[in-house]
Order: structure tokens, then sequence, then C-alpha cells
């Protein structure tokens, strides 16, 4: 992929006759500290819009609080700022967004767009089973819509958009023209549940959208989330954004680096050597110091040559 015509082209957007300003954000879920992983999508979102001229945003997704380790987003944020990448506004905490998040399933419901769900993930086994259908896709069981016509008087556990039957298509900035039929792969999917925890794919769009996002850049383990996110977005009445997933970083076996299979700590007492190496993932050239004389070398040679490896 060319770049500097990516570059170029993406810092002012052209909505109708409003220009929009690039916006652009990092969004760790707080259930551990940063790790090497982690810092790459944070220094590529961080670079993209500093190299377009754009306010670069940090939301904490604390949305999933079972998760969640208490004092992890405190940490990531002082990770952040011993890398020097400091977001233009204060952050933003999932968990205190409830209403938001309520304003647009009431909104899905009301036309019809989204229903509730009484199906325990056994009921759905076992709907699968007598349909005679595959069990799972990546561990993840297709939704048979057993409850779209209605909950039979049994308890509401869970509301989930009707998807629309077709091929949704997004464009990818590193991987290129992507596509999922969603309603063949996943499924109607859960929006919320009734025990008021909020799904990742509706939190990201309501936030992604009144935080007026305009590229989302995170990690390439996020991309198959893409094509539920356009189809919430759709339903929802809410532009796309742009999407660019990076490479991540992979352990000895080949998996990808998490905090599930013991990702150390980011080490940030030596901040350079952690943004060389994340930079390095990112086709990068390595620099040397004061830190914050890299990352300005770095948002020259993003800008004029976008070029991540395509792996
Ligand atoms: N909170 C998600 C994670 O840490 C990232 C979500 C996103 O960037 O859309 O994996």
């Amino acid at each position: 992929m060319t770049s500097g015509s990516v570059a170029g082209t993406l810092a002012v957007a052209q909505v109708g006759t409003v220009a929009t300003r690039y916006v652009g954000r990092f969004a760790p879920s707080p259930t551990g500290p940063l790790h090497a992983g982690s810092l790459v999508a944070a220094l590529a979102s961080w670079l993209d819009a500093r190299a377009h001229d754009g306010h670069w945003l940090v939301r904490i997704e604390d949305v999933d609080s079972p998760r969640c380790v208490a004092g992890a987003d405190q940490w990531i944020l002082r990770q952040l700022a011993a890398c020097g990448l400091m977001p233009d506004e204060p952050p933003l905490w999932q968990s205190q967004r409830g209403p938001r998040y309520q304003a647009a399933l009431d909104r899905l419901v009301a036309q019809g767009l989204a229903y509730p769900c009484a199906c325990s993930r056994k009921d759905i086994e076992q709907a699968l089973a007598a349909q005679g259908r595959p069990r799972s896709r990546h561990g993840e069981r297709v939704y048979p819509g057993t409850c779209r016509g209605g909950l039979n008087g049994r308890p509401a556990r869970a509301w989930r958009l009707r998807v629309t039957p077709g091929i949704v298509r997004w464009n990818d900035r590193r991987l290129g023209p992507q596509h999922q039929d969603v309603e063949q792969e996943v499924g109607d999917f859960v929006l919320g549940r009734a025990d008021g925890l909020w799904a990742y794919q509706l939190a990201v769009v309501v936030d992604d959208a009144d935080q007026s996002v305009t590229q989302v850049v995170r990690g390439e383990d996020l991309a198959d989330n893409t094509a539920r996110q356009v189809l919430l977005q759709r339903a929802l009445g809410l532009a796309t954004p742009g999407y660019l997933h990076t490479p991540l970083v992979l352990t000895t076996n080949g998996e990808k680096l998490s905090k599930q299979n013991g990702a150390a700590a980011l080490e940030t007492e030596q901040p350079l050597r952690a943004l060389n190496s994340a930079a390095a993932v990112l086709g990068l050239t390595p620099r040397g110091g004061p830190t914050a004389t890299a990352l300005a070398a770095w948002v020259r040679q993003w800008a004029e040559s976008y070029n991540l490896p395509r792996d």
C-alpha cells in the first residue's frame, strides 16, 4: 500500500460540505497493564493522529467489569505518559456511560432492530444441535434466532441485534478489502445483558460516534469485530469511521501476546526501548533519544510513507 497519499487524504475528511477533523483513539481494557503488544496499537493510533494533525483520545474500556483489575486504568495512563503518548482530552471511562448505551438500545428496540433473548448457552447449543448446524466459530456459537419471534413467557437474559442478511464489506488501510456474512457466521449478537453488563460491540460503536472518532487504529485481533460494528453503526444511523488494524506481537509459540498468556507489564523505566520495539513492529526505523525527538521523527516517517508490513 502506498501511503503518502493515504496519510495526505485523511487529514480532513469531507462529510457532505462539513469538514471533519481527524479524531483517533486508543481504547484499552483495564484488565492489566500495557504490554509490548498493546503499546504497538497505542503508538500506531497516536502516530496516525499526529501525522494527520488530528486529535488523539484515550478511552478506558471498563465495560466488562468482571474482567477489570483495580488500578489497571491508572497504571495504563502512567505507562502512556511515560512513553510521551498524551491524550488531547481527559480520558473517558465506559463504566460511566451506561445511560448512553441504554439510549442506543432503547432506540434499536423501538425500531424493531433489537429484541430480548431468553436463551442460555445450553439452549443455544441444543437448538443448533437440533438443526444439525456446526457448533462454533472461534469458540462462539452462531445464534440460531430462537427468540426472534418472542420470548414465549421466558425471562429476558440479553438483548440482541436483529442482523440483516447479506455480506458486510469494509476496507482496512493495511489489510485491504474485507467482508463478512455476519448473519451466517455470527448471527444476531448480544448488545447487553439483563444483569446490566453492556457488550463491547454496542459500547464501542456508541462511544466512537459520541467522541466523533474518524479513524479507528487498533490491533489486528479486533478486525473480526468490525463487520458487526459496521452493522450496528448502520442500524443506529451513525457514520462508519476508517479502520487500520495493526500487526500483533506474537509469543514464541506464535500466539498473540496477551495478558492471558502471561505478557509482562511494559517496562517504562526505559520508554525509548519499549517504543523502539513497538516502532519496529510498525516497520519504523529505530531511533535514539530523547523520547520526544524519536516520536517526532516517527510522526514524519508515518506521514511520509505509511508502509505497514503486510503479513
Ligand atoms: N478495549 C479493546 C481491547 O483492549 C479495544 C477496543 C477497540 O479498540 O475497539 O482489546
